[in-house]
């Protein structure tokens, strides 16, 4: 069936603020963003996931290769994602906030999970970390340090962050506290802090280790849970025909 395509101005609209923003990504102001993935079938659009990249359009395209292209993602994301190919479904990327760097991002990404799933979308996000906890939790109130072991080297360079070696196993050796700057000298490329970890025996029972970040007050805070702010909320509802 030909596909109508009528004249949108409130769309039209969201495309300049959302080229502005790729225009902000590019010179370097907000590294990073916090993006919806929208399911579009006909004039309907509703949320799916909320994630945060670097580079929207490289992760777009990484979205609709697992959508679309075969490429393989056993993650609840992928799954849907491949579900609403099968069934016809269009895919849309709506930037939602940028922020300066990724600690910022899993906080507002937290936020806006959390404020979807309560406007009563289904969102493919994995819970753990991502906001949906139930309430109570520390988790609840923070992105719980966990989710930094997928932060690669080089950012924890750029942050600062303090890293602690300690026994994954609970041996009672003494915690190293490792100088980021010193760690990231010693190894080449910039591998995740959670598989530096790994790979270090522990010195007192030789299991393996763990690499935590421990984060300055300053940073901590950029990982409290925020919700978007209500009329932010309102606008992005209303740009996609849902209020
Ligand atoms: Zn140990």
């Amino acid at each position: 069936m030909p596909r109508r395509h009528l004249p949108d101005p409130l769309a039209s609209e969201l495309a300049r603020a959302r080229g502005a923003i790729f225009a902000r990504e590019r010179a370097g102001e907000h590294p990073h963003v916090v993006y919806a993935l929208l399911a579009r079938q006909g004039r309907g659009r509703r949320p799916i996931y909320v994630g945060e990249t670097r580079n929207a359009r490289r992760r777009f395209d990484t979205h609709l290769k697992t959508m679309f292209g075969g490429r393989d993602d056993d993650s609840a994301r992928g799954q849907r994602l491949r579900a609403l190919g099968v069934a016809g479904h269009r895919l849309e990327m709506e930037i939602l906030e940028g922020v300066p760097h990724r600690l910022a991002a899993l906080g507002c990404e937290a936020g806006w999970v959390r404020a979807l799933a309560a406007s009563g979308f289904d969102l493919a996000n994995a819970r753990a970390g991502h906001g949906l906890e139930p309430g109570g939790a520390v988790g609840a109130e923070r992105v719980p340090l966990s989710r930094l072991r997928a932060l690669p080297l080089s950012e924890a360079v750029v942050l600062e962050l303090d890293l602690e070696l300690r026994c994954r196993a609970g041996c009672g050796a003494q915690v190293l506290e490792l100088p980021v700057r010193e760690l990231a000298a010693r190894i080449s490329g910039s591998p995740p802090l959670g598989q530096i970890g790994g790979a270090v025996a522990c010195a007192g029972c030789g299991g393996a280790s763990l690499l935590e970040p421990v984060p300055d007050p300053g940073l901590l805070a950029a990982l409290r849970v925020e919700a978007p702010p209500p009329e932010r909320l309102a606008a992005f509802l209303d740009g996609i025909g849902l209020r």
